[in-house]
């Protein structure tokens, strides 16, 4: 394990997935600036150290619908999207204000499940993101919430974050989200659950794990945590999944330290991309 967290440090092209309570304040629902510019700065660093970098940023609902003064969680489909299109382009706004201080540029690129699922537009934003990345441009990913509905949306960023690894044949996916990594059991019912710092293998027993009620894990929950660890190590990166409470986390991820639980790549020549996304 101490070499496979050693060997985070020569990954070349990273993935850095934020949940949007990682980037709000739980009481008001606002944006938390400290923790982004700590964010930006780690991830122009790693950028300047001659690293690849994708982000891929939830956020857009919850800053739209802050924005439109809403008290309650928008439910009906109409709302939820408009507040993801006023969200999506503030929260790029303020991206676009922190990464420009250290002149760095971002691009911004929204997807559906069509991206993936249609030949011609797979093969588009592949190319996109080779694209970027080749100039050294951050790319910063969402859903394209504003005109996904049911059969076309991922309905949860960790999975899109993985398929962006997958894409852009990441060596490294790290999903930063409100748990500090896969437990043994639920911590917030059973005391003693443990952290699993390590898994080689995702086997059934994992994925099991993964099946309890996702409400005590936070938004994506960890079903998707785990299909978004199925989906990067068989693209062949490796996975880690950390708190995303402190920014100070994520530089110790990647210096290769054991914080959070890491998930072995398998590349796995044989895996189907677009089945499993089809069947999830
Ligand atoms: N795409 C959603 C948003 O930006 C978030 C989805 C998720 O948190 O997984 O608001």
């Amino acid at each position: 394990m101490e070499e496979l967290r050693k060997s985070i440090l020569d990954a070349k092209r990273i993935v850095v997935k934020i949940g949007t309570t990682s980037i709000t304040h739980e009481e008001t629902g606002s944006l938390n600036f400290a923790k982004l510019e700590k964010l930006v700065r780690i991830l122009v660093d790693i950028r300047n150290s001659g690293k690849q970098v994708v982000l891929v940023s939830s956020g857009a609902i919850g800053v739209g619908r802050k924005a439109l003064a809403l008290k309650e969680k928008p439910q009906e489909k109409s709302l939820k999207q408009a507040c993801a299109a006023v969200g999506q382009a503030r929260l790029m706004m303020v991206y676009q204000r922190l990464f420009g201080e250290y002149n760095q540029t971002i691009a911004q690129i929204l997807m559906t499940k069509v991206t993936l699922l249609d030949d011609v537009s797979r093969e588009n934003a592949t190319g996109t993101f080779r694209q970027l990345l080749e100039l050294g441009i951050i790319p910063i990913v969402n859903e394209n919430d504003t005109v996904a509905t049911d059969e076309i949306e991922f309905g949860d960023n960790d999975s899109l974050s993985a398929i962006v690894a997958a894409l852009v044949d990441a060596d490294l996916l790290i999903l930063l989200s409100d748990i500090e990594g896969l437990y043994t059991d639920d911590p917030n019912k059973n005391p003693d659950a443990k952290l699993i710092d390590y898994v080689e293998k995702i086997d059934k027993k994992i994925i099991s794990m993964g099946k309890g009620p996702s409400t005590s894990f936070g938004t994506g929950g960890m079903e998707t945590k785990i299909n978004a660890a199925r989906i990067a190590t068989d693209s062949g990166a490796d996975m880690v999944i950390a708190s995303g409470e402190n920014m100070s986390t994520l530089a110790k991820v990647l210096e290769g330290k054991n914080v959070g639980t890491i998930f072995k790549a398998h590349k796995n020549e044989e895996f189907d991309l677009i089945g499993f996304v089809e069947n999830m």
